[in-house]
């Protein structure tokens, strides 16, 4: 079977047509313009994942942290990942980089301040 699927790694955005066996195992993509689109739509048809991006409201600061996923999560953990980071308690000072929540939800991913926020 054939599943089409563009590829999120730049803003060229390639339309790339992967072909899968009838068990759902990756056989080959073409239409990626480099080894990035493939690399992606390989790991896309077999575990997606997402890099998430947030923000959180923190006692004493006018404006949110803005905080990201170190690396991708799995797609099918957004949800409690989101919810996690959304229950996070933050006091200032905060420094961008900074770990928000460690190893979050067990997937291997922290939570990093993307800015810093002073008192
Ligand atoms: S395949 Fe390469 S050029 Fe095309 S969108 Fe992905 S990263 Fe960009």
């Amino acid at each position: 079977m054939k599943r089409e699927i563009t590829c999120i790694n730049c803003p060229v955005g390639c339309r790339m047509t992967v072909e899968l066996s009838d068990d759902g195992t990756f056989l080959s993509v073409t239409g990626n313009t480099c080894p990035r689109g493939a690399k992606y739509a390989q790991q896309e048809c077999t575990v997606p994942t997402r890099t998430l991006t947030a923000v959180i409201q923190v006692p004493g600061s006018p404006v949110p942290l803005s905080v990201k996923t170190a690396s991708p999560v799995p797609k099918e953990r957004i949800f409690e990942v989101m919810q996690a980071i959304s229950t996070a308690e933050v006091s200032l000072p905060v420094r961008a980089g900074q770990v928000i929540l460690k190893d979050v939800l067990g997937t291997g991913s922290d939570i990093i301040a993307t800015r810093s926020l002073d008192t």
